[in-house]
């Protein structure tokens, strides 16, 4: 919590001192914040996560604040149930396509995206995720394939396409040095060649003091935020984001940034309730870090939405109706990681549990996970340190009543946050392509 305070504080003293910001006022900030995977049971589930026991009432979040409208998901193909690509593809171009798609068509033509009509048009563009950074969300803004799992090819794109001359992002933070570093090709060397300033640490991230600018913090992904050091990490890369896109110059110009929380899904496909928690609290201080931006900068637009629901998350399961916020807050890390430490602990297990969970398991779940640690120490590493995650897993939605009911995306609605200047156009209920349709109207 010390950190967070302690980034509320520097984002406010910045922001102050951009007051005089936005000389161009006809032309409009925009800000697309995507959770990927947040449905509506993530956000009451943080509700209760994040409220402040010692008050009675149960504490509003930012989510509740901002939220204006419901978005419908499917994607252009025979089933109901959108990936992140098709619903990416959807929310940057305003186009239905097929699942897998990234920024094309069903006809598998590319499709122009908000950020390259924003760039087209003189604005600064930024993308700051906690996936790699050419994983599809953002990808879809930015590149065109048939297959998200280019990512080479994806990569490529990204400095490859160029629009009036230069590459179409002038600030990308996120993930993926194994991808921009390869045998083949250094994409890095590439940016840097075309001015880019790189960083490979988000410890380093106020060594850049101007754009462009480039930064991968892992080979894949980012570190879980539960278990990370730099547990608001999307919050701290929007910062820097915003103050790059705001630095003061002759001809000040708007910009265009995308945003995503990109884990939120992946601990839904792992159906791990403390994950999950750990990356909705990025999203939501993202938002309030946005907020304090917009109140200095009301030239600003803010939409904030999901692309999809995962895990089918339920708040209460097998008949019990009770969610334990409380022990969720306690658990430490990602379940396969406290499956790893446990197996490293040996004999020593049940302390380590202790710290990393503080939950009391009955003698019979004891005994049960005493025989998985022991076979560990056999053969087949591997498959007993999944057994290991799998059991953690049981435990975390025994002891905090969660549900789930698949390990992939589900088709029910999303809602749809906004704030700033014309925050009312998001409001009701829509397709996920009528968000892209309207934000192209603010491009001017
Ligand atoms: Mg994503
Ligand atoms: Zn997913």
């Amino acid at each position: 919590m010390r950190t967070l305070k302690k980034l509320a504080l520097a984002v406010s003293v910045c922001f102050a001192s951009q007051l005089s910001y936005g000389a161009e006022s006809d032309r409009t900030n925009i800000i697309f914040l995507i959770g990927d995977g947040m449905g509506v049971a993530y956000t009451s589930a943080y509700r209760l996560f994040q409220d402040n026991l010692a008050t009675p009432e149960l504490d509003k979040t930012i989510f509740d604040e901002m939220l204006v409208g419901m978005a419908t998901t499917y994607p252009d193909d025979h089933n109901q149930v959108t990936d992140s690509a098709a619903a990416a593809t959807a929310l940057a171009t305003g186009i239905k396509t097929f699942n897998g798609a990234i920024g094309v068509d069903a006809q598998h033509q590319p499709v122009i995206s908000i950020l390259d009509k924003a760039r087209e048009l003189g604005y600064l563009t930024g993308v700051a995720v906690t996936c790699q950074v050419n994983h599809a969300t953002p990808a879809a803004f930015i590149a065109h394939s048939d297959s998200r799992q280019s990512y080479e090819a994806i990569a490529d794109q990204y400095i490859d396409l160029k629009i009036n001359g230069k590459p179409k992002v002038d600030l990308i933070f996120g993930g993926g040095q194994e991808y921009f570093v390869r045998k083949d090709r250094d994409l890095v060397k590439e940016f840097e060649a075309q001015g880019y300033k790189y960083i490979d640490d988000i410890n380093k991230l106020r060594k850049v003091k101007k754009l462009p600018a480039l930064g991968l913090f892992s080979t894949g992904g980012l570190t879980p935020a539960v278990e990370s050091d730099h547990p608001l990490r999307l919050a701290e890369m929007t910062q820097k984001s915003l103050e790059l896109l705001t630095q003061k110059s002759a001809h000040p110009k708007p910009f265009l940034l995308m945003l995503e929380a990109s884990q939120i899904d992946w601990c839904g496909h792992a159906n791990d309730i403390a994950c999950a928690m750990g990356e909705m609290r990025d999203m939501a201080e993202t938002m309030k870090i946005i907020k304090q931006f917009i109140d200095a900068n009301p030239n600003t637009i803010l939409v904030a939405t999901a692309d999809h629901s995962t895990g089918g998350l339920s708040l209460g399961a097998k008949g019990r109706y009770q969610w334990e916020a409380r022990v969720v807050r306690n658990i430490k890390a990602t379940a396969p990681s406290i499956a790893r430490q446990l197996l490293d602990s040996k004999a020593n297990w049940k302390t380590v549990w202790q710290s990393l969970t503080q939950i009391k398991l009955a003698e019979d779940e004891q005994k049960a996970m005493d025989a998985l640690i022991v076979q560990a120490n056999e053969n087949n590493q591997e498959f007993i340190s999944g057994q290991v995650t799998a059991q953690v897993l049981t435990f975390f939605d025994k002891y905090t009543s969660t549900g789930w009911t698949t390990k992939g995306h589900t088709g029910e609605d999303v809602q749809i946050f906004s704030y700033g200047k014309g925050k009312e156009t998001f409001q009701g209920a829509m397709d996920n392509t009528d968000i892209a349709k309207k934000l192209f109207t603010y491009l001017k």
